[in-house]
This record gives C-alpha cells, structure tokens and sequence, in this order.
C-alpha cells in the first residue's frame, strides 16, 4: 500500500511543492496531505484507505456530494458520445438557458473552462465597453490567478501570506486600485480621485476566499449606485457562491431578502456550474455581452469551452439542484457551524461564525471580521491543532483558516454525527495550541 507520505515525496519530485494548486500543499496546517483515490457521497478515501466526512467538496462544486449517480451517468453518457468537438453543441444552450432561468441580472452567457478565465474575461469586457483601463477591488478578494487580481488577493495567497506575485508587472499591478472591503468611504474616494478612469469594480458576492466576511447590509447596493453614476460596471463574482447559497446565487438569496434592488453589470460562475468538471461562465446585460467576438471587439475563445462532458456534468447538477437540496444544505450549514462554535466556546475558545447562506467559517478572534485587516487579526495559530485534530477523526476540512467549509447535500446522519464527535477534541487542541 501506498502511504501518503510516500505519495507526497514521489510527487514532489515531479510538481513543484508536489501539488498543481498551492493550499492542497498543507502549508499553514503542516503535516502531510492527503492524497486521495476516490470519493462517493460525504466521504473522500485516501490512498492508505481511510476515509473521511469531506467539508471541502472540491471547494464548493459537489453540492451534491461526490459522484452522484445523476451527473456521473450524464458524464459517462456524454463521453461515450465524443470528449470535445472544438465547435458548438446544444447542451452549451441548454445550460447557458438553465443559468439564465435561475439568475435575472443575466441575460447571455458565455462558457469558459476556469473561474479564473471568467474574470479574467469579464474585467476585459468591461474594459473593452468602458473604454477604460482602472479596475477597483478589494482586498482578501480572490477572483482567480490572472495578473491583474493578485493584489492583496485571498484564498491561496492570505494562506501563505502573500501580498502578491512574482511575475506580475508594475504596470499590470497599478491598473487594479485595492481597497478595503465594506467601506463606504473608501470607495467614495477612489471614485473621487479616479472616477473616469475607473472600468469596473470587481467583487466577491459575498467575501468568502478570507473566511466568510458578508457585505454589510446595502453595500453591494452601494456598489453598483457608485459604479452607475460614474460611467463604471459592477462584476459580482459568483464563482464561489453562486447555485450554492441558493438557486440564484447570492444575488438570488438578497433579493429573496427584501432585495436590494440593484442589478450587477457582469456575474461569473465557476465551481458548481460545472458540478465538478471544468467548466465555469460569464454573463450579464445582453449589449454588454454582446461586446464578446464574434460580434464585437472584445476577444475570448477556448479549445475546450463549452467541453460536452463538463456541459453535462452542469446540466445534471443544477437540474438536480432543486429546493430540497438548497434546504438540506442550509440545514447541515446550521447544525455544524453551531455545534462547532458550541465546541469552541465550551473551551473557551474565542471565536466568532461568519455565515453566509450555507458558507461559513470560523474566525479565532471575538468580533465579527468585516474585512481583511480585520480577519488577520485573530489566533490563527490555533487552526492547525484544530484541523488536524478533526482529521485524525475522519473529517477533511479547509486547510486554512482562511478558507469557508462547504457543506453538500449528501451529508447523512451518520456522517454528521462523525462531524459532531470529533468536535470537542478539536476545540480542545484549538485551546491548548
Ligand atoms: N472567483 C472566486 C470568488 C473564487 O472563489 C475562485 C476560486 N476559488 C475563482 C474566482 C477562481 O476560480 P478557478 O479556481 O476555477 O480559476
């Protein structure tokens, strides 16, 4: 039997840091990751045969547990019919349709492969329409690895602590103007300063590559009135969030809120639009869109986008992801973060739960973060013992604690109960670290 130590140092000699992303490393948890053969339902097994309840779920695109039989059936279906044309096929329409249906602020769409493409498209459409070259975005954002959104960027990059890249230029990196999430005045001033030189803001829909931070009540409102009356676009990032906090994203879950009225110019999704497979997509105002060759100057293509089989593995998704499942995910979302900050708390673990629909994380401080100043202060140093300890007990989580925990909807009583059992331990490593 392969150990994962073994499966590690072999790697390690072909890829660099033995991983092709760099948090799957275990940098700032230590130890050895795992690596993994196989994974059906809540659990993922490593190649020593041990099996864990998953609470990374590929980061967000098994919403509906790991190889559910719909999208694998649709998957071996759809392969047996031919991997990629490199010309048009009518499942591309039939899920750019499904992602219409269920987001209204979008009205075309164009299929990519990564979520990272979809920004990285989506900010030079907004360019190519504007007719200007600054983009605004907030720092412990992540919206992919493409040059210009390194800066101050989450996810990976807060992981290992990282202001930036290498390799990025100076003047790639002066066209993105960082400021602080959640502050008003912050964005008064750089409109204020740049206002007709500024392209587009870019934001996460809801913070979630820093830990989860929500945008205060009316600020995404804010956003987009800002943007408008300055000649400027508003993307909202949904690659995260969006069909998994609720059927239309978390656009969909404000306006099922009381709304706050306000319309995104562009919206990208990766993850769960490709249930698993490749696939990610932008979309929005129809004329803006429009500005995508072939019909206008903006440039995009992609070997495999729109790819068959990624199509079919997003069609059988969102169609399997109706309302039970959006009710299952909530309800498991609630009873693990409160019985994990139950635990914490009985060991008197300062913490706080950062929620937003089914997303949530933990931060090792008392106040709740509401941006990344913020979220960097706190005991980070205590994550380590509690990941670890929760692994020991069969339950894969984040490796970061700058990273939301994603529920899915196959989540079991048995597997829940694990989850639950192994809590107290791992609060007591988090008090004792
Ligand atoms: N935007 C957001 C909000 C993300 O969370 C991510 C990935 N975690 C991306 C963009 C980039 O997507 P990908 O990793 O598919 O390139």
């Amino acid at each position: 039997m392969t150990t994962n130590q073994e499966a590690f140092d072999r790697a390690r000699s072909a890829i660099p840091g033995g991983v092709n992303s760099p948090v799957r490393a275990f940098g700032s948890v230590g130890g050895t990751p795992r690596f993994f053969v196989s994974a059906a339902g809540a659990h993922i097994t490593d190649v020593e045969g041990r099996s864990y309840v998953d609470l990374v779920n590929s980061w967000g695109p098994a919403i509906l547990g790991h190889a559910h039989p719909s999208v694998v059936q649709a998957v071996q279906d759809a392969a047996a019919r031919g991997l990629s044309f490199g010309a048009s096929t009518p499942g591309e329409t039939e899920l750019a349709e499904l992602i219409l249906a269920r987001v209204p602020a979008v009205r075309k769409v164009r299929l990519v492969s990564t979520g990272t493409e979809a920004t990285m498209t989506a900010i030079r459409l907004a360019r190519g329409f504007t007719g200007r070259d600054l983009l605004v975005k907030f720092a412990g954002h992540y919206h992919g690895h493409s040059d210009g959104l390194l800066a101050e960027a989450g996810s990976g990059l807060a992981t290992m602590a990282m202001p930036g890249s290498a390799g990025v230029t100076a003047a790639t990196a002066a066209q993105t103007l960082v400021i602080p999430y959640n502050d008003r005045d912050a964005i008064t001033a750089v409109f204020a300063e740049f206002g007709d030189r500024i392209a587009a803001i870019i934001t996460e829909a809801a913070a979630a590559n820093m830990g989860v931070v929500t945008p205060l009540p009316g600020f995404n409102a804010f956003l987009a009135e800002t943007a408008h009356a300055n000649g400027a676009l508003l993307i909202v990032d949904e690659v995260l969030t969006g069909f998994r906090v609720a059927t239309g994203g978390w656009l969909g879950l404000e306006s099922l809120a009381g709304g706050d009225g306000y319309t995104p110019d562009l919206v990208t999704f990766g993850k769960v639009v490709g249930g698993g497979m490749p696939l990610a997509a932008l979309g929005g105002r129809a004329d803006i869109m429009d500005y995508l060759a072939p019909l206008g100057p903006v440039y995009q293509a992609g070997t495999l986008s729109g790819n068959p089989v990624a199509v079919a593995a997003g069609i059988a998704t969102l169609t399997a992801a109706d309302a039970s499942v959006y009710e299952r995910l909530n309800s498991a979302a609630e009873l693990i973060s409160d019985a994990t900050s139950a635990a914490l708390t009985a060991e008197g673990v300062a913490h706080t739960v950062q929620r937003a629909g089914n997303l949530f994380s933990f931060a090792f401080r008392s106040t709740v973060p509401e941006n990344y100043v913020d979220v960097k202060a706190q005991e980070a140093f205590r994550y380590p013992a509690f990941f670890h300890s929760m692994l020991d007990s069969g339950v894969s989580l984040p490796p970061s604690v700058y990273e939301a925990w994603f529920v899915s909807a196959a989540l079991d009583d048995s597997a829940t109960d694990r989850i639950l059992s192994a809590l107290p331990g791992a609060a007591r490593a988090a008090a004792a670290a």
